[in-house]
C-alpha cells in the first residue's frame, strides 16, 4: 500500500470534500480520485460515500482512517529520523532524483519516491530495489554527466561476449561523452533510448539490461537536460561553475 494514497485519503477524509483536498495537495481532482479509487480497489471495500458535492466516510472508512493516521505517523517519523542520521540533502540543496537500488535501476523524480522501501511500492513506482544502494542526487548534479559515468562503468564491465551488451555500452558510453561534451546532435537523443531499450531482455547475463535500465529512464525523465546540451553547447552545470563528476 502507498503513503501517498493514504495521504491522499486522510487529506479527502478530512476536507469532506475531494476539491477542497486536491487544492491542498496540489494534484488534480481527477487524478486524486482516481488516487482513492486505487486504494480501495486494493484493500477491497468503499472507504467514501460520494454524493454530487460532497462525501463522506463510510464505517469501514471511519476505523481505516484511524489506521491510515497510524501508518502516516509512523512514516513521517521514520523520515526525521532518517534526516537527522544522514544529515538531508547535502549542503542544504533542493533533492533533484534518487536512485532507489544501485546504478543498475531506474531513477525515481522527487515526486515519485513518497513510497515504501520494499520491492512491491518501488516496483510499482517503476523502478527496482535492487541492491538497495540508494543514490541522492542534488539539483547541481548534471543528469547527462550522471548517465555517462554509469555508463562508462557498465562499458568496462562488459565481457563483451554477446553482441547487444559489447556493441550497446560501447555506443551508449561513446555517444553520452561526445553529447556531454557539447558535440551531440538532436537525433542522439532518441537514438540512445533506442539503443538501450534495444539491449533489453536480449544479453545472456542480467549486466545487458543493467546498463539499459538505468538509460532509458535518465533520456526519459531529463530529456530536457540533454536538450540543454545541443547545438555545441557545453554542459549548463560547467557554464554555472559547478565541478564535474569525474569519469575515470
Ligand atoms: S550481457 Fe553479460 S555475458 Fe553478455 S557481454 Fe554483457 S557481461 Fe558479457
Amino acid at each position: 500500500m502507498e503513503l501517498r494514497h493514504l495521504r491522499y485519503f486522510v487529506a479527502v477524509a478530512e476536507a469532506e470534500n475531494v476539491t477542497r483536498a486536491a487544492a491542498r495537495l496540489h494534484v488534480s481532482q481527477p487524478a486524486l480520485s482516481r488516487q482513492i479509487h486505487d486504494l480501495e480497489e486494493e484493500i477491497g471495500f468503499p472507504l467514501l460515500h460520494r454524493s454530487a458535492k460532497s462525501v463522506r466516510l463510510s464505517e469501514a472508512g471511519k476505523v481505516f482512517l484511524g489506521e491510515a493516521r497510524a501508518v502516516l505517523q509512523r512514516a513521517e517519523a521514520a523520515v526525521q529520523a532518517a534526516r537527522a542520521v544522514a544529515g538531508g540533502v547535502r549542503g542544504g540543496r533542493a533533492l533533484k532524483a534518487v536512485i532507489p537500488g544501485g546504478s543498475s535501476t531506474p531513477v525515481l523524480l522527487p515526486e515519485e519516491i513518497d513510497i515504501g522501501m520494499d520491492f512491491d511500492q518501488v516496483g510499482k513506482a517503476g523502478s527496482m530495489l535492487g541492491s538497495a544502494g540508494v543514490v541522492v542526487i542534488d539539483d547541481q548534479t548534471c543528469m547527462v554527466e550522471f548517465a555517462l559515468r554509469t555508463m562508462s562503468f557498465y562499458e568496462r564491465e562488459s565481457c563483451g561476449w554477446c553482441i547487444p551488451c559489447r556493441e550497446g555500452t560501447d555506443w551508449l558510453n561513446k555517444s553520452l561523452t561526445r553529447f556531454h561534451a557539447g558535440f551531440g546532435e538532436a537525433r542522439d537523443i532518441d537514438n540512445m533510448q533506442h539503443i538501450a531499450e534495444n539491449m533489453l531482455g536480449r544479453t545472456f547475463c542480467p549486466l545487458g539490461d543493467a546498463a539499459a535500465m538505468p538509460m532509458v529512464a535518465f533520456v526519459k525523465k531529463f530529456r530536457k537536460e540533454f536538450e540543454d546540451h545541443l547545438n555545441g553547447k557545453p554542459c549548463p552545470f560547467a557554464r554555472k561553475g559547478v565541478p564535474q563528476l569525474t569519469v575515470v
